[in-house]
């Protein structure tokens, strides 16, 4: 099962994928985490990153696409694979294609949709664990300690790029360069649409849904 996770920033993606790993024993492979791997152990490709992550720009294509080439040409995928932050650009979508070899390889694209104002109070409470990674939010998800990630007692942080200028930024990053994406997979017959305004629970069992009903339709396939 390959999947991709499509929405604007502080849609819920990331928390969203990391739930559907766990449950559907998949991959999560996200491109915002390895290039914040790669700023904290100071890479070159790390370097390159930060320019454009601390202004809310979106890196430049051919290093994204360097790096998820490399990334899925590592194998091990188990049952599958989702992709949390990938492709968010016309040229990313299509290199993807050529990557994976055709979109009949990608089962399903899952429209995080949420409105602006949702997403700028999302992205305003966001704490994050530099250490494991965990995601929480200071109102809708708090950590049990105050300020302490549950999962690794690592002390929780703000990202660089959660503050409102930075935020503004990647808004219209999103609108002009990813939003296309939505028609470009609804064209091809691979969209389905949650609404993202709902909590945590009630957007994840809207897309278990969507999950459920592609595992049943493609067992009847098989049958045939
Ligand atoms: P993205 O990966 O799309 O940027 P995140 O998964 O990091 O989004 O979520 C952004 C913030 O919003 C986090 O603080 C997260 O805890 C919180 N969040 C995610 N989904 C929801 C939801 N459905 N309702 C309320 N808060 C949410
Ligand atoms: P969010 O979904 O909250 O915007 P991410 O962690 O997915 O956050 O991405 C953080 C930053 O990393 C982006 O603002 C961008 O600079 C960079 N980035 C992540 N994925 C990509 C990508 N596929 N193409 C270009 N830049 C990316
Ligand atoms: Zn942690």
């Amino acid at each position: 099962m390959r999947i991709i996770v499509l929405g604007p920033p502080g849609a819920g993606k990331g928390t969203q994928a990391k739930l559907l790993a766990e449950k559907y024993g998949l991959e999560h492979i996200s491109t915002g985490d390895m290039l914040r791997e790669e700023v904290k152990r100071g890479s070159k490709l790390g370097n390159i990153a930060k320019e454009y992550m601390d202004q809310g720009l979106l890196v430049p294509d051919n290093v994204i696409v360097e790096m998820i080439a490399e990334r899925l040409g590592e194998g091990s995928m188990g049952k599958g694979f989702i992709l949390d932050g990938f492709p968010r650009t016309l040229s990313q979508a299509k290199a993807l294609e050529d990557v994976l070899g055709g979109m009949a390889d990608i089962d399903m694209v899952i429209y995080i949709d949420v409105d602006d104002d949702v997403v700028v109070r999302r992205l305003g409470g966001r704490r994050s664990c530099p250490k494991c990674g965990a995601v929480y939010h200071i109102v809708n998800n708090p950590p049990k300690n105050d300020e302490i990630c549950d999962k690794c007692g690592h002390p929780l942080i703000i990202r660089d790029d959660d503050r409102e200028d930075v935020i503004r930024k990647r808004l219209d990053e999103y609108r002009k360069r990813t939003s296309p994406l939505i028609d470009y997979y609804m064209k091809r017959g691979k969209l389905v649409r949650v609404d993202g305004n709902k909590d945590i629970y009630c957007v994840f069992s809207e897309i278990c849904i969507h999950m459920d009903k592609f595992f049943k339709s493609s067992a009847m396939e098989g049958k045939e």
